[in-house]
């Protein structure tokens, strides 16, 4: 049980990617707390599967791009766990249009979620993780912000966005034992992929060398492995899990 007596934030929990790696760190030992913003029944779901295993697992509702939401997650972890070890960056949306139809809205709910929703909960975390000496923090990212997407120019800035605020919390808080690194899934099974048209899932089916999507379990395993003393001298990175999409 490699991340026993570690407490662990995973935003975006109740579904997909979140999910698994909430699974995945509590296998391994961790308390998580399971955030979601809306759906609360698939967030207690996550939560009696972390219990089925005979892990530990606290469920809050809180809107990351909110900075008094995100600031209210942290505290009432602090309040009930008294620390904060990890804290894992997985809130996302997409809003998806061509940049001359998408609106003021589009863009800013999904820099609003994806990046600034990291900022809130990073800003509020470090200070803990500061006080006690240790710290993970992985930001999910997307092969996108590499690439680029057409339709996606949002979500794109959001996740390249990200890789930014990696790099530069790696430097600022590395002297603090706390190590900062970025996760950039390629096209993972999921609700969020699953309601695209067949012939653009066909379509990046071609251009993935391993010629199959990804599995949320597949990123989780990826995430433990950077939160575990294993990782400890890797900051400031950002490693890809899309079965050979993109060369970084
Ligand atoms: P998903 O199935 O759509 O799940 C999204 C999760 O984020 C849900 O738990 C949702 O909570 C939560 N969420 C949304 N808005 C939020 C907010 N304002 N505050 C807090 N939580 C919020 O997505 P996914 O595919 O698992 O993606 C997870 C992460 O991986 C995202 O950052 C995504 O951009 C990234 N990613 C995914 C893929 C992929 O192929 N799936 C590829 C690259 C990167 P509710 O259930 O309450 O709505």
């Amino acid at each position: 049980m490699i991340l026993d007596g570690k407490i662990a934030i995973i935003t975006g929990a109740s579904r997909g990617i979140g999910r698994a790696i909430a699974l995945t760190l509590a296998k391994r030992g961790a308390t998580v707390v399971i955030n979601y913003a809306s759906n609360a029944e698939a967030a207690e779901e996550t939560v009696g599967q972390v219990r089925d295993n005979g892990g530990r697992a606290l469920v809050f509702r809180a809107n990351v791009a909110n900075p008094t939401e995100a600031g209210a997650l942290i505290n009432t972890t602090l309040d009930e766990y008294g620390s904060v070890d990890i804290l894992v960056n997985n809130a996302g949306i997409t809003r998806d249009n061509f940049i001359v139809r998408m609106n003021d809205d589009d863009w800013d709910q999904v820099i609003g979620v994806n990046l600034k929703g990291a900022f809130n909960c990073t800003k509020a975390a470090a200070r803990a993780m500061i006080r006690g000496r240790w710290g993970r923090i992985i930001n999910i990212s997307s092969v996108v912000a590499l690439a680029g997407n057409t339709g996606q120019a949002n979500y794109c800035a959001a996740k390249a966005g990200l890789i930014g605020l990696t790099k530069a919390m790696a430097k600022e808080l590395g002297p603090r034992n706390i190590t900062v690194n970025a996760v950039a899934p390629g096209f993972i099974t999921t609700e969020m992929t699953s309601g695209l048209p067949e012939e653009l899932k066909e379509k990046m089916l071609a251009q993935i060398p391993l010629k199959r999507f990804g599995k949320a379990g597949e990123v989780a395993e990826l995430v433990a492995f950077l939160t575990s003393g294993a990782a400890g001298y890797i900051s400031g990175q950002t490693i890809a899990v899309d079965g050979g999409m993109t060369c970084i």
